[in-house]
């Protein structure tokens, strides 16, 4: 496994670092999160970039500050109400850290977030990168952080030729940042790095000829960078699920397993292979292809249910339901009555 050593020289990483921070002056983005020193606000925002888009989070995180302005307003919500406030953002386990999270803080460190790495990183669904990205944007620490774009950048400018996915190609990430980072304002340098990475040194074609750090940069063929391991392909899930509707009502339970404590299609009992589903979609979740099958059901007899429970259309818009799952109950209750066939009408 070949480990590139060749760190930039010192005076070397102080011309990249002005270079850098010319340019950032110029073109860095103006985001919400960047205008604030706020370690909550930064947190919420750090939460919802974890594998979600910039764009995405522009549309959450404003109105996410309004209704809950710092940790203990956080702390008093409800899951139900964190849940539903963070539909569309997806990977739900991020919500209910956050809100695990903000009570920590209230009950343990009196609504202030602690400043150290380890304490931060002791913190529910707060990892390496998130918890320096905490110190070094709310606090202004000189320390280094490696995600997606940084990792790009980085793996570029050092021609690093390892998977970046395994153990020794993170370490020698991290050791790269340190390698280039200030001692002071780190904040600002380590926005640019995240810019440099997500408008000029682009995944499939970096835009070389008008990168402001261009002349420190290796390789000949940086497109091809970085490295990462051939991914296994996703596993294949069926899901059967039942739509059963009745007196305007629906019939959703609530689940305990993927998405817990959110409101699900239950699981439907599908007697015959020849039953054909009414709604069929596909869609991704970790490394999984999940195919969901919505069939046609009768009301349940008895209560013995699980934890079922009726919810008129217009109740569905302010409880927590995840978008698959969202998407087929508004395709059907679209369609519905006529095309559903029989077994929808009411009963
Ligand atoms: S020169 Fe190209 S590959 Fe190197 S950092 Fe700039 S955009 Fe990325």
């Amino acid at each position: 496994m070949h480990v590139s050593t060749n760190l930039i020289s010192p005076p070397d990483s102080r011309n990249f670092r002005a270079a850098l921070l010319r340019w950032y002056r110029r073109r860095g983005r103006d985001l919400p999160w960047r205008r604030t020193r706020d370690p909550y606000a930064i947190l919420v925002s750090e939460f919802m970039l974890q594998q979600t888009q910039v764009a995405t989070v522009l549309s959450y995180y404003n109105e996410w500050l309004r209704r809950w302005s710092d940790f203990s307003a956080l702390a008093r919500a409800s899951e139900s109400s964190v849940l539903h406030a963070w539909q569309g953002l997806g990977y739900y386990a991020r919500a209910r850290n956050l809100h695990a999270t903000a009570r920590i803080v209230v009950d343990r460190y009196g609504g202030h977030l602690p400043r150290t790495i380890a304490r931060t990183r002791a913190l529910p669904g707060i990892g390496r990168y998130s918890a320096h990205a905490i110190a070094t944007f709310a606090f202004d620490q000189s320390v280094p952080i490696v995600e997606a774009n940084t990792a790009r950048v980085l793996s570029r400018l050092f021609n690093f030729r390892t998977p970046i996915d395994c153990t020794v190609g993170r370490e020698a990430l991290w050791n790269y940042a340190e390698s280039l980072l200030p001692k002071r304002s780190a904040r600002v340098y380590n926005s640019a790095l995240l810019d440099l990475g997500a408008l000029v040194c682009l995944p499939r074609q970096p835009k070389c000829a008008i990168c402001p750090v261009k002349k420190f940069c290796r390789p000949k063929n940086p497109q091809t960078l970085p490295i990462k391991k051939i991914p296994r392909p996703p596993k294949e899930l069926i899901e059967a699920r039942a739509f059963t509707f009745r007196r305007n009502r629906i019939l959703l339970e609530q689940s305990s397993g993927r998405w817990h404590g959110m409101w699900i299609l239950p699981p439907a009992r599908v007697r015959s292979v020849i039953t054909r589903p009414i709604h069929t979609s596909i869609f991704p979740f970790t490394n999984h292809r999940i195919t969901l099958k919505v069939f046609a059901q009768p009301a349940p007899r008895t209560r013995a249910r699980g934890q079922g429970r009726w919810f008129s259309i217009a109740q569905l818009a302010s409880i927590p339901l995840p978008s698959p799952h969202r998407r087929a109950v508004e395709q059907l209750l679209a369609k519905r009555p006529q095309k559903l066939g029989s077994t929808l009408a009411e009963a």
